[in-house]
């Protein structure tokens, strides 16, 4: 379907765009190499589309200007952190005000009953614990999984991402064993030990997984997000939750994605019933930070551990983890953004990206699709996956880094690692239309 000759000198061209419009990022760059391990400050920065990533000098509302003055509509949003949309004066003002009276003290402040009321509200768990990322909650709630079941595996499924937590860098390999997943660096342990991998839509292969009885867990996004979109087939949520109740394995749905679905995420949209909860990235307005509910009958087990004499070494919690900060910024975030409004004016936004994407790949009769879940869209190579391997199996790398370049090039940040676009409400109609024209005019250069 693509000429990939014309494919690879186009992205020539796009490359020596990008190096002659960027100077001052370039110059940036090079000085960061100087004592920055890649020459980024976190590795997956360097996954952006060119030779160097643009250095960020402000960013507002939905919209980034970079180090070099060129602004751009930012349909990435910092990967869902800032998914409210960048700089909410709300939060910044909270910050600014808890910053001046003590940011961290390692006790609760007056904001913390406010934030577990609200995230009860709106994911119908009633009790809560913080954690600084999503990858610190889903590693404290796996181990609480284990702590309650005494069983030594947790379930995940295949291609699955929950962050940088080593049970579930894990896929299932050719032969059906679980085996690390491909670019984890240095697995800590075996996960074939650690973990259990599993189909997403696939309840058959759930059921004679559980079975066998030595799974404490099962986390899993409600829809997968981070190999394209996977929406669950009709039925297939309500199956999970029977199955894993059958086989006594507690139930985490980590929405730190899907909360693109709505204020409490696809569990309040779609009747979820899970016995954990990790919410992260966006509600702290920027700020890092992260919460984990649970059931009441979850909490009464816990209670007893919680209150211990050695809960400060039992590997969950941390010195800044629910601090007066944090605390300020997601009363803040949650008090005046991520609402139903929100989600009013930005999931037809995203609505609209869909409409464009889908009419461009129809124009050039391309078998790629595009799937929405809320305020989030993404295209992908190929018909709809029904799991995340067949997802995989279309990931086409280069096709991928030269849309990501070509929209940059003229003013629109994707999200790096996806062919993803997530619209706030400060994003505009005109905002997409841009993206329209920009990835309309993409897939005329490539046939040409
Ligand atoms: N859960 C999901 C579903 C994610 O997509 C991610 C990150 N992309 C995480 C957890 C981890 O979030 P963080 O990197 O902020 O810890």
């Amino acid at each position: 379907m693509i000429d990939r000759a014309r494919l690879a000198s186009l992205r020539r061209q796009e490359e020596a765009r990008f190096v002659e419009r960027h100077p001052r990022s370039a110059a940036l760059a090079e000085e960061q190499r100087a004592n920055l391990l890649a020459g980024v400050p976190m590795p997956w920065m360097t996954r952006w589309p060119g030779s160097f990533p643009v250095s960020v000098a402000a960013a507002q509302g939905g919209r980034l200007v970079d180090a070099d003055g060129l602004e751009y509509v930012d349909l990435c949003l910092g990967d869902t952190g800032a998914m409210t949309g960048h700089a909410l004066p709300a939060v910044t003002e909270a910050v600014a005000s808890r910053m001046a009276t003590g940011a961290t003290a390692m006790l609760p402040s007056e904001d913390a009953a406010w934030v577990g009321a609200e995230l009860a509200r709106r994911f119908g768990l009633p009790f809560w614990q913080l954690a600084i990322s999503a990858t610190d909650a889903n590693r404290f709630v796996l181990r609480f999984a284990r702590h309650l079941t005494g069983r030594p595996r947790v379930a995940v499924m295949d291609w699955c991402y929950h962050g940088t937590v080593d049970e579930t860098l894990a896929v299932l390999g050719d032969d059906g064993r679980v085996v690390a997943r491909p670019g984890a660096l240095g697995p800590q342990a075996d996960v074939a030990a650690t973990t259990a991998v599993v189909p997403f839509n696939d309840l058959g292969a759930l059921d004679r997984r559980l079975a066998e009885g030595d799974v404490a867990c099962l986390l899993m996004e409600p829809a997968l997000t981070n190999i394209g979109i996977v929406l669950p087939a009709p039925g297939y949520s309500e199956g999970v939750r029977e199955i894993t109740r059958r086989h006594g394995v507690l139930l985490v749905i980590d929405e730190t994605h899907t909360m693109c679905a709505g204020p409490g995420g696809a569990t309040a949209a779609w009747g979820l019933e899970p016995d954990l909860l990790v919410v992260g990235k966006a509600i702290g307005g920027g700020i890092p930070c992260a919460a984990y509910g649970m059931t009441a009958e979850v909490a009464e087990r816990l209670s007893g551990p919680m209150l211990g004499h050695d809960i400060d070494v039992a590997g969950v919690g941390g010195t800044l983890t629910g601090s007066a900060l944090a605390l300020a910024a997601i009363r803040a975030t949650l008090s005046t953004a991520l609402g139903e409004e929100d989600f009013a004016a930005a999931v037809p936004l995203a609505g609209r990206f869909t409409a464009g994407v889908v009419g461009a790949i129809d124009a050039h009769r391309l078998p790629w699709h595009v799937q929405r879940l809320g305020c989030r869209a993404e295209y992908w190579f190929c018909p709809p996956p029904p799991d995340g391997a067949a997802a995989a199996a279309a990931v086409d790398e280069e096709l991928e880094a030269f849309l990501h370049l070509w929209c940059l090039n003229r003013g629109v940040l994707l999200t790096p690692f996806h062919n993803m676009a997530l619209f706030c409400p400060a994003h505009t109609e005109a905002d997409v239309d841009r993206h329209t024209e920009v990835f309309t005019d993409a897939l005329q250069a490539l046939s040409q």
